[in-house]
């Protein structure tokens, strides 16, 4: 009877979720927003230099959100160092945060990841990743803002009203 509680919880995530789905915006939209570098990579599908990232390096705790949009699309603690140049994840939050589509080019299909909320591109995801899902999201710091774990307990403490 007690786990009826989490569900329900779970259930209103997803819905909120559904509501606030898809943005759209224009092109010309976007590109004010955004920055020439976001633009170019979220919108038009670029690719950030290797090692060139300022995310790359990042090894703190907390949460990587959709620069074109802030949906929350991967979690720290799935971070790893691939040596590939790009921030690498071995799996998203959720799997409906992010999209994939297969992206053929003359010699190659790769998988695509975009941002399930706005489209945005992300990266790809390739099967050479660690455990335990064996999948290595290979995303570029053009696409994502970081967005550190707060101290919660801390902040409560200060109206005396925690326990
Ligand atoms: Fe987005």
């Amino acid at each position: 009877m007690g786990s009826e509680v989490a569900g329900c919880g779970d259930w209103s995530g997803y819905e909120m979720r559904e509501m606030a789905k898809k943005i759209e915006k224009t092109d010309d939209e976007w590109k004010h927003e955004l920055t020439p570098e976001k633009y170019r990579v979220l919108r038009k599908k670029g690719t950030e230099l290797p090692f060139s990232g300022k995310l790359l390096g990042n090894k703190k705790e907390g949460v990587y959100v959709c620069a074109g949009c802030g949906n929350e699309l991967f979690a720290s603690d799935t971070k790893y160092d691939s040596g590939s140049g790009w921030p690498s994840f071995y799996a998203p939050l959720a799997d409906d945060r992010v999209e994939k589509k297969d992206e053929r080019s003359m010699f190659t299909v790769r998988t695509e990841v975009l941002c399930e909320k706005c489209g945005g591109h992300l990266g790809h995801v390739f099967e050479d990743g660690p455990d335990p899902t064996g999948l290595r999201y290979c995303v570029n710091s053009a696409s994502l803002e970081f967005e550190e774990k707060v101290d919660r307990h801390g902040a409560e403490k200060k109206d005396g009203k925690s326990n």
